[in-house]
């Protein structure tokens, strides 16, 4: 086991129906292990858009944030907690609703986690197709997540190099396209995520022995860290155990090596205002 990094803004619960364990477990889980900052951010769920597997359904909704409200409550001074969801860009179609949570105080901050698009029709919503059309999926994954963080909606990019769990190797347009989500979180000063999800099951290594990840992925965080993009860790907590059993000593010979520099705290007050001001909200009472 090895230390922590004090906080973590990436979480999920069992609701969206691959991982394991509630709000409860996860958040006590936390403070036993001394996390300071601790963000619940499950895959959002959507009105109209059942997804069983990938995310809970919409129903989910009052549940999950009443009790949040509750753990902020009970471990006031204990823990920096916060309610949050991890959420794709859909062009304009879930914009207002993401708005909406923020509006009424349910979530605290939103992430930006790029893993399906809408379909054809914008009826539902589907999984890349990386397989059958590596590098068109590639360019449009790309594209959906610049459209994403130009909404100003999201505190950080998780995974921004998702991408490189479907496709393998590195070339000239993989290296384009990072750059291209990297350029723009610069531009936008929004942080990205070194995930530190595949760690927990990919263990290969190099020829000096240090481990290798589909994502994070090395040429990724050669060019953000290259760049001077904004970074910070996370945990993508899928179950309470990973809390302490993700490889956290590897996190800090990678950033080491990739000359990183992560945050330790995001500003969620100032993120929240900026949101606000840009959308011209008011805090609603709830
Ligand atoms: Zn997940
Ligand atoms: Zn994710």
């Amino acid at each position: 086991m090895s230390r922590n990094f004090g906080y973590n803004y990436h979480s999920h619960t069992y609701r969206c129906g691959h991982a394991i364990g509630d709000e409860f477990e996860m958040v006590e889980c936390a403070i036993r292990h001394n996390y300071k900052i601790f963000g619940v951010s499950d895959h959002v769920f959507l009105p109209g858009i059942p997804q069983p597997g990938v995310r809970g359904d919409f129903e989910c909704y009052d549940e999950y944030i009443s009790n949040l409200k509750y753990l902020k409550k009970k471990y006031q001074g204990k823990i920096e907690l916060y309610s949050a969801f991890e959420c794709e860009d859909y062009g304009d179609k879930f914009n207002d609703y993401y708005l909406s949570c923020l509006q009424k105080g349910d979530v605290d901050y939103l992430i930006l986690g790029q893993h399906c698009k809408l379909n054809e029709e914008g009826t539902d919503a589907e999984m890349y197709h990386y397989k059958s059309h590596p590098i068109e999926t590639l360019h449009e994954y790309t594209d959906h997540l610049i459209r994403g963080m130009e909404t100003g909606l999201y505190i950080y990019v998780c995974h921004p190099d998702l991408f490189h769990k479907f496709l393998h190797g590195w070339n000239e347009e993989f290296e384009e396209c990072s750059k291209r989500i990297i350029a723009k979180a610069v531009e936008l000063d929004i942080p990205l995520e070194i995930n530190m999800l595949m760690s927990r099951t990919e263990k290969d290594v190099d020829e000096n022995g240090d481990r290798v990840f589909s994502y994070p992925c090395n040429e990724f965080w050669d060019l953000a860290s290259k760049m001077g993009a904004k970074c910070i860790l996370g945990v993508d907590a899928h179950d309470p155990r990973h809390l302490y059993t993700t490889e956290f000593a590897e996190f800090r010979k990678f950033i080491k090596r990739h000359h990183l520099k992560p945050l330790t705290k995001l500003d969620v007050e100032a993120y929240k205002k900026k949101v606000f001001d840009r959308y011209g909200l008011t805090k609603k009472a709830n």
